[in-house]
């Protein structure tokens, strides 16, 4: 049977938002020494808005095709592009066969063929050459800081260009502060967003440049989280369809409930209700003195 001190936390944990999804994940966090995050959507808001757009032509040509292909995508990037076209009151083109490339972008066929959104890997895919080039004179025109950049293409053409930013969590750094404090000795920033981006969000948490591993697949999320659990148990904290694998590979792993999506959550240990992640810092805590109680 379960002890009475790990019903009573979990309870407490389920009041807080945090719900695990039984006793042996609570026990598990009580000895993790290192916690992986996401960034978009997990540090950060997720609530993105295009700030710049840069394209050669029409404006809302190129728009149109952008939203249209993004209709078909549930990114909060997507999201942001979307909301765009509609205050620009434009009407998203037909977009058919569209489907996503994890931690790439999207793809589709329009009326004029196949085209492409999503970052510069997705590009190289394509075969755009010069596409650092073309990006950093992209970057230039836009007059940008470092923002996570969504190129449209077509083929081997880059038709264009929107740079979209994303705010921290305001909880983000007290909850890395908290888990700081209670002696976890790694905490690490995990992302398929450029690293430029990612040291900007990296500067604001305290995290030290080796803590931030960006530019990476789903598939590259898994094996930081599998390097990290060679030196103890480790935690990873998700919101995206992106995040399952590693949040499967994890110890333990946490997928945020509210706005993450339905996938992060069956493959998670812990469902974090709440956007608040103090509360898994206060969660973690708890675990810790309940592990003190039972032992
Ligand atoms: P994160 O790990 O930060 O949550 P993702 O793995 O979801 O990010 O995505 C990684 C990168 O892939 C994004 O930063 C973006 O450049 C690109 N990307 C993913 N989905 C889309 C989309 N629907 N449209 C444009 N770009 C996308
Ligand atoms: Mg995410």
């Amino acid at each position: 049977s379960v002890p009475a001190a790990i019903l009573s936390a979990l309870s407490a944990a389920a009041r807080g938002g945090v719900l695990f999804k039984g006793g042996a994940a609570l026990e598990t966090l009580a000895r993790v020494s290192s916690f992986a995050f996401d960034k978009t959507g997990t540090l950060t808001t997720g609530r993105q808005e295009v700030v710049g757009l840069h394209c050669e032509g029409d404006e809302a040509g190129f728009l149109a095709r952008l939203a249209g292909l993004e209709a078909h995508s549930e990114h909060p990037i997507a999201d942001a592009i979307r909301r765009l076209a509609e205050t620009r009151q434009i009407r998203p083109a037909e977009v058919r066969e569209a489907r996503a490339v994890p931690g790439e972008g999207m793809v589709g066929v329009d009326d004029e063929g196949m085209i492409w959104a999503g970052n510069a890997r997705l590009a190289a895919r394509m075969g755009a050459r010069g596409i650092e080039e073309e990006t950093q004179a992209l970057l230039a025109a836009l007059h940008a800081p470092p923002q996570t950049l969504v190129l449209l293409g077509r083929g081997a053409r880059i038709l264009g260009a929107v740079m979209v930013e994303d705010r921290l969590r305001e909880t983000s750094r007290p909850a890395l502060d908290a888990l700081r404090a209670a002696g976890v000795t790694h905490l690490a920033m995990l992302t398929g967003d450029r690293r430029a981006v990612a040291e900007r969000i990296a500067a604001d948490l305290g995290l030290p440049s080796a803590a931030i591993h960006a530019d990476l697949r789903p598939e590259d999320k898994v094996r930081i989280v599998a390097g990290m659990a060679a030196r103890g148990r480790v935690a990873f904290v998700g919101d995206g369809v992106n995040d399952a694998a590693a949040l499967a590979r994890a110890d333990v792993g946490i997928a945020m409930g509210a706005a993450g999506s339905e996938v992060a959550l069956q493959a998670a240990d812990v469902a974090l209700l709440s956007e608040d992640i103090r509360r898994l810092a206060a969660a973690h805590a708890l675990a810790r003195r309940t592990a003190r109680i039972i032992r």
